[in-house]
């Protein structure tokens, strides 16, 4: 059977400027890794074996109906602008408006080179896209806003880093891959007509009720915030909080070096970039706050004049700490069994940080052991912990549902940077049994099967991963 992928490209029908248009490049031998089917079947794509499959999920073959280009985009890289950045090694295939109605963009990444590729070699290898793929798909089973894995295939070719390594690509599925960088790449160049088709195009299909710039930046904003506060909720760490890197859409993407802390500390850092810990756990916050800054000058042009551009956005960037807050609130309010917090719970969830600081006790498995025991057990030991649990349980007292509550809030399982090192080593190796086991268990992050307690534990000393590379 011939794999059917419903298109409907609308990025391809913006100005030329805009895109290149690309062909994927050959690979020798494409094996099929993993098909995310349930997803798959919400996209409306029907039909082809794995042979099928992994020939045009690779390159190897372009699907009826796709129109691959790679997109231009510019960013901020660690506070300095890179004027020109775009898909390297990613084409977008094209669209599907899937059975929710939500239009979706379909893309391989790793697919070769492309004119945006500078020197780079266009192609990624098996770790970065088993990365990505397990670390996305555990972030939507998780409820957080994210690009999504539809598929992941081995190019049965070699791609040189340190040494060879083998050839993957992934195939990504997003609202859109509308960056900040985007509008910034359009704005900074005066490529005015090209703003405006972007900006339009991004009104349609993410906020089609705020067609005035400053309402646009504004349900941005509040995307971005309830983002920040659900990945701090869970101790994710984006590692390249780049404006390249940050999607309109409230999505996260472009998992790089990303991981998940297991010892609690705000300044836990993991990119091997990242020296300066510009993108460290709790810097997150206030990063986002610049990023969004950066967008609200690239959409100053799109306003009748720049003195009203900066008075209807610069209130909005000011009060953008206070809505994080507030989110943030309201997630670590439910991690301990709260429904509406008060002012004074802002203290006892920070108190509760504090000792799990002091004690390196697991983030995960503290606030599940509240949620599954009502104590922290030995995680937390000491008087003050102890002093802390009393005074916990005492403002829990009367909040109906609090274990629910919790249980629905504080996953039992997350993807450990040392599981998901140890995945890759053995994908790298040819077996896949990890990766698939790993999946498997992360599709159900607050109702974990009863034999995944080994994927439940912290690493060992010898296990701890320092740092992680980027996903070239
Ligand atoms: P990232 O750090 O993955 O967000 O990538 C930053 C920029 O570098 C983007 O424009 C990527 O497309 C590009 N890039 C990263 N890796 C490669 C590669 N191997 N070949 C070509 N471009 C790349
Ligand atoms: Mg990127």
């Amino acid at each position: 059977m011939t794999l059917h992928i419903p298109f409907d490209n609308s990025y391809a029908r913006l100005p030329g400027t805009m895109f290149s248009r690309q062909a994927p490049a050959r690979v020798p031998a494409p094996g099929l890794i993993a098909f995310n089917r349930p997803l798959a079947e919400r996209l409306g794509i029907t039909g082809a074996d794995d042979p099928a499959l992994a020939a045009l999920l690779s390159g190897n073959g372009i699907p009826e109906g796709a129109e691959p280009l790679a997109q231009l985009y510019a960013g901020h890289q660690f506070g300095n602008y890179s004027p020109q950045l775009g898909d390297g090694r990613a084409l977008l295939l094209g669209e599907v408006v899937d059975r929710d109605g939500i239009r979706r963009d379909i893309q391989l990444k790793g697919s070769g080179p492309t004119p945006y590729a500078r020197r780079g070699d266009g192609l990624a290898w098996l770790g970065p896209v088993l990365r990505e793929y397990t670390v996305s798909e555990a972030m939507h089973a998780m409820g957080i806003p994210t690009t999504r894995a539809l598929a992941a295939v081995r190019t049965g070719g070699e791609v040189y880093r340190d040494r060879p390594l083998p050839g993957a690509v992934l195939t990504r599925v997003a609202r859109s891959h509308i960056r900040v960088g985007t509008f910034q790449i359009f704005a900074a160049r005066g490529m005015l007509d090209e703003l405006r088709a972007l900006f339009a195009h991004a009104v349609a299909r993410h906020y089609p009720d705020a067609g005035e710039p400053p309402v646009f930046l504004s349900r941005v904003i509040h995307a971005q915030a309830e983002l920040i506060a659900a990945w701090m909720g869970v101790g994710f760490i984006h590692g390249v909080m780049n404006t390249d890197n940050c999607a309109i859409s409230g999505e996260t993407i472009d998992y790089g070096p990303c991981a998940f802390m297991d010892a609690y500390h705000p300044d836990t850092v993991y990119s091997s970039i990242d020296r300066w810990g510009r993108y460290a756990y709790a810097a997150q916050a206030d990063i986002i706050v610049w990023n969004m800054a950066q967008l609200a000058t690239a959409l100053i042009p799109l306003m009748p004049d720049a003195e009203k551009a900066i008075a209807a956005f610069q209130p909005q960037i000011n009060a953008m700490a206070d809505l994080i807050r507030g989110a943030w609130l309201a997630r670590f309010a439910a991690k301990i069994g709260i429904a509406r917090p008060r002012a004074a719970d802002a203290a006892l969830i920070g108190e509760l940080l504090n000792l799990m600081q002091a004690a390196e006790a697991d983030f995960t498995n503290t606030f599940r052991a509240l949620a599954e025991t009502g104590s922290a057990g030995a995680l937390l030991p000491g008087a003050d912990a102890a002093d802390w649990q009393g005074r916990w349980q005492a403002r829990i007292h009367d909040e109906p549902k609090a274990e629910a509550r919790m249980r629905a809030a504080n996953p039992a399982i997350i993807p450990r940077n040392h599981r998901i090192e140890a995945m890759i080593a053995a994908a790298e190796a040819g077996d896949d049994a990890p990766f698939h086991r790993l999946n498997a268990a992360l599709a159900t992050p607050y109702d974990p099967p009863a034999d995944a307690d080994d994927l439940r534990q912290p690493p060992q000393p010898d296990e701890v991963v320092q740092a992680t590379f980027c996903g070239t």
